[in-house]
């Protein structure tokens, strides 16, 4: 592979954006290493059969240690390992994330991450069905379509959701408050990934030879075991590819996009991180940082279950009509993103912004979709947006192939807000089946729970035994310009020269949003950032 300008590690929302990014405004010559494959999976273009794609061979599948806060629960965490990396598998729900997420990013040290920085980058990263308004950008290269066949039964939500009280809103961007049809990734019922929006432009249908400048290569099914730092430096990657081991040398840049939990660990692999951890394994510490893989927060999220007489998905994967209907027309169930509505509230209305997502699957849903119930049904999640429960990645071993630890700390924090927010949102779904006519009409049984949770002690309990993760991990490679941050608000690892972080693992808070769009943005913004002082 020889030595290039740039080595980016992990073709995911982030790599790909930023990958990109650097061929159009340097004249460098970029390298982008994947661990997966190409995404040649056929279903990856179709959004219905996005969970077909979970714990398959585009997902790396982690496995979180038993959680206390579930009942000793281990939950599986899916990550895309594929070219396009999660947003090859994920929801395509396009929630950016609110000003007050931004802004407090920026105030809490993240300088130059506020708002408006970031509303600025969205706006150049969209191409929204919609039209261009404060709010949404048009002629980027990330398509974003209202879903063009949403089911029955999530028109429903949002009629059940105004029995309620809540407005109906076209742009949950503009209007924070309220229920909505998702926006999703898709041109005409077909996902759109990272890599279809920012790598396609520069790769033939083929995939190696360039289109554009001529500048970028990817490699697929090289997985990068760590950072070569040579005099406070880094300098390269080492990396194996079918067994054998090799290393990359970069002029100028090593530049992670790996993930929240890749890219952890990919530091401490390469001696950066907390100093008991890497001589726990027997890595040379080149770099004290104790915040390299502390600081792990996640949206949990806790469903209910309800039978319904139809109108959810139920069927559609089996049937060949679905998938003819789909290719003829990109219509029916096909076009389904699972997640096809949301609705934000405040569990108290003095809090300057939404602190509870309500999302409804017109599917029965529970565990990833692997306990099935054959039947019709309707699954409403509630998801606490603003985590306080820490948790944390680390290493097993020092063997690369060794999965990593990831310890999320669900409903751990010590004042146990994030489980009374999960029992307010609780309520809030269970009024919605029960006591509206647009869904309590159309129920026909309970699923999950059995019955009527008449308490606080049992919707805690249901918490306990269902929550999983909403696959929005971040803050595992923090930024921020206090000494403990693990980069620089320039993305910078501290104490070594030549390496920064770009994706999901930055953030130094989850946003109240969903985190793909603000994935992106970090890998449009650290492409901005490299190229300015390249
Ligand atoms: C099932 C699921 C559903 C989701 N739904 C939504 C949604 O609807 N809307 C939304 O906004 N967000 C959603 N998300 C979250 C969103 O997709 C992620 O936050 C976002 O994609 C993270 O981007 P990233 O660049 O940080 O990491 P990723 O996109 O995960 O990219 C990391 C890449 O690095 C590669 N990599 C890792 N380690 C190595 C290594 N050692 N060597 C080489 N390559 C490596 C990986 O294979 C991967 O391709 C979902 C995620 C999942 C998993």
């Amino acid at each position: 592979m020889g030595s290039v300008d740039y080595v980016v590690v992990g073709a995911g929302s982030a790599g790909c954006a930023l990958a990109a990014g650097l061929v159009e405004r340097t004249d460098a010559h970029v390298l982008l290493l994947e661990a997966g494959p190409e995404a040649r999976d056929p279903r990856i273009a179709v959004p219905g059969a996005t969970g077909d794609l979970w714990f398959g061979r585009n997902d790396w599948a982690f496995v979180t240690e038993p959680q206390s806060g579930l009942d000793g629960r281990r939950d599986t965490w899916p990550r895309g390992r594929v070219v396009g990396g999660s947003s090859a598998i994920n929801a395509m729900m396009w929630v950016r994330g609110l000003d007050v997420d931004f802004d407090g990013w920026e105030s809490g040290g993240a300088t130059g991450w506020g708002a408006e920085r970031m509303n600025a980058l969205f706006h150049v990263i969209e191409d929204d069905e919609r039209g261009l308004s404060s709010s949404r950008g048009v002629g980027g290269p990330m398509r974003i379509e209202r879903q063009r066949d949403p089911r029955p039964l999530s028109l429903a939500f949002l009629d059940a959701c105004t029995e309620l009280g809540m407005r109906v809103v076209d742009d949950y961007h503009a209007q924070p408050d309220g229920a909505a049809l998702t926006m999703v990734t898709q041109r005409r019922g077909r996902r759109v990934t990272a890599a279809d929006a920012f790598l396609a432009p520069h790769r033939s249908r083929r995939g190696r030879a360039p289109l554009g400048p001529g500048r970028l290569t990817v490699r697929t099914g090289v997985s990068v075991d760590r950072v070569i730092v040579e005099d406070g430096r880094a300098v390269g990657v080492e990396v194996r590819v079918g067994g054998e081991v090799r290393t990359v040398r970069a002029r100028k840049e090593i530049l992670l996009a790996a993930g929240a939990v890749m890219s952890p660990v990919l530091l401490m692999r390469s001696g950066i991180g907390p100093t008991d951890e890497l001589e726990r394994h027997g890595i040379e510490v080149l770099v004290e940082h104790a915040a390299v893989g502390a600081d792990l927060q996640d949206h949990i999220a806790s469903g209910m279950v309800v039978a319904t007489e139809g109108g959810s998905l139920y069927g559609a994967d089996r049937d060949p009509r679905v998938l003819a209907r789909w290719l003829a027309r990109r219509m029916g169930p096909a076009t389904s993103n699972l997640g096809e509505a949301i609705a934000f509230l405040r569990t108290d209305e003095s809090l300057a912004a939404p602190d509870i997502e309500l999302l409804a699957i017109p599917a029965p849903m529970l565990d990833h979709g692997r306990t099935r119930f054959p039947q019709h049904g309707l699954t409403i999640a509630a998801i606490v947006l603003t985590p306080e429960s820490r948790g944390r990645v680390g290493l097993r071993s020092a063997d690369p192939d060794a999965p990593p630890v990831v310890d999320p700390g669900t409903f751990t924090d010590a004042r146990g807000r994030d489980l009374e927010r999960m029992v307010s949102g609780l309520r809030t779904v269970q009024a919605l089946l029960t006591e509206t006519r647009a869904l309590g009409g159309r129920v026909t049984g309970r699923l999950e729970p059995r019955q009527q949770l008449r308490d606080a002690t049992a919707l805690r309990a249901h918490a306990r035994a269902t929550a999983q993760t909403l696959y929005h991990p971040v803050g595992t490679c923090r930024m921020g310009s206090d000494a403990a941050a693990v980069v620089d608000p320039e993305l910078r690892v501290r104490g070594v020269a030549g390496l920064r972080v770009a994706d999901a693992s930055v953030m130094p808070r989850v946003v109240r949003g969903h985190t793909n769009a603000a994935s992106i943005a970090i890998g449009v913004r650290a492409a901005e950032l490299v190229a300015a002082g390249d």
